[in-house]
């Protein structure tokens, strides 16, 4: 039987190898590069937010070790189509779980997190937490600037 972290070292693997929303965007209302210098992780998100307050398409580039990868892969896969408010609840929900734990959320609340939840392992390897968060924070600060832009 497998365990439960070899199956989440399975779905981080096959996000490094066969990553969603990878890729460049021809006119993204905002992208944000961020760097990971501690493992040399290189993550850059572009968005484009639609009229309605969602994130109409979502994609990313990046280099990096498999972690800093997967997380963007997983982030992009979960975030496309969701409303902003969504994305921040999101982030932190993940921010949390990598640094903190599952402690204070619902298993259903979870649940949103979708193949994100895989990553929860790094909390008990402190110097990998920064790689997992790393796209996250290019989101985060991709969606303030698209957000600056069209108010
Ligand atoms: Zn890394």
């Amino acid at each position: 039987m497998e365990s439960l972290d070899e199956l989440y070292h399975e779905v981080i693997l096959d996000h490094f190898s066969n990553p969603r929303c990878k890729g460049e965007m021809r006119n993204p209302d905002a992208s944000v590069e961020v760097y990971n210098p501690l493992c040399g992780d290189r993550v850059e998100v572009m968005v484009q937010v639609g009229d309605d307050g969602t994130i109409k398409d979502i994609s990313f580039e990046g280099s990096g070790c498999s972690i800093s990868q997967a997380s963007a892969s997983m982030m992009a896969e979960i975030c496309e189509g969701l409303a902003l408010d969504d994305v921040v609840k999101l982030y932190d929900m993940f921010d949390h779980l990598v640094k903190k734990g599952r402690e204070g959320y619902s298993e259903e609340e979870l649940e949103e997190l979708g193949d994100a939840l895989a990553l929860e392992g790094v909390r008990k390897f402190p110097a990998r937490i920064r790689c997992a968060v790393l796209a996250w924070e290019a989101l985060r600060e991709a969606l303030s600037k698209a957000r600056g832009g069209a108010s």
